[in-house]
């Protein structure tokens, strides 16, 4: 029987504990979820690709049928190549959904066989964002709530402002 292969696409600039969860919920219901991280050169992002692989590989490390790839090209055009049918992405709130809507639009047209799902966020991670993680990073805060246990200090210390 053919391979269920889902994409959770993003820029996790850095993956959250919001994104874990979308990608856990993924891992019950697929053979195989890739996690790729988008290299979009008109974004710019706060951590490397480099990086951002780093460490969703090691947030994912005991989740077996789940890897972790990038991607700089056309999203369809990477689920075509690797024999992926599914998108799985988050909503968390109206305002992620005009968007969402568009792009799903789109994907389809470039690759109608590929469908695009979409989870609806747990309710302990509806307000958290890469963003939110980042400013919350640069004026020291507690991101514990935010990312998994071993990406914290990481996080913390390369995103930690100097004192002005
Ligand atoms: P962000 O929107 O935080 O910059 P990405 O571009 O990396 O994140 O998003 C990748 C996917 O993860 C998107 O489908 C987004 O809606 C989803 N996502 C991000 N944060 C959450 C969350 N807290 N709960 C559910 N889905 C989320």
């Amino acid at each position: 029987m053919e391979k269920r292969i889902a994409i959770c696409p993003g820029s996790f600039d850095p993956i959250t504990l919001g994104h874990l969860d979308i990608i856990r919920r993924s891992a019950a219901l697929f053979d195989e979820v890739v996690v790729l991280v988008s290299v979009n050169y008109e974004k710019h992002t706060t951590f490397t690709a480099a990086e951002r692989v780093d460490m969703a590989r090691r947030a994912t490390e005991g989740l077996d049928n789940v890897r972790v790839d990038s991607d700089n090209g056309l999203l369809a055009e990477y689920a075509k190549n690797t024999g992926a049918r599914w998108l799985v992405k988050g909503l968390r709130a109206m305002s992620d959904f005009e968007y969402e809507f568009q792009m799903a639009l789109t994907n389809k047209k470039l690759y109608p066989e590929l469908e695009t799902l979409f989870f609806t966020t747990d309710i302990r991670y509806m307000y958290l964002s890469s963003s939110m993680v980042r400013q919350v990073a640069a004026f020291g805060g507690d991101i514990s709530e935010f990312v998994c246990p071993q990406l914290k200090q990481e996080i913390a210390a390369r995103l930690r402002r100097a004192p002005d």
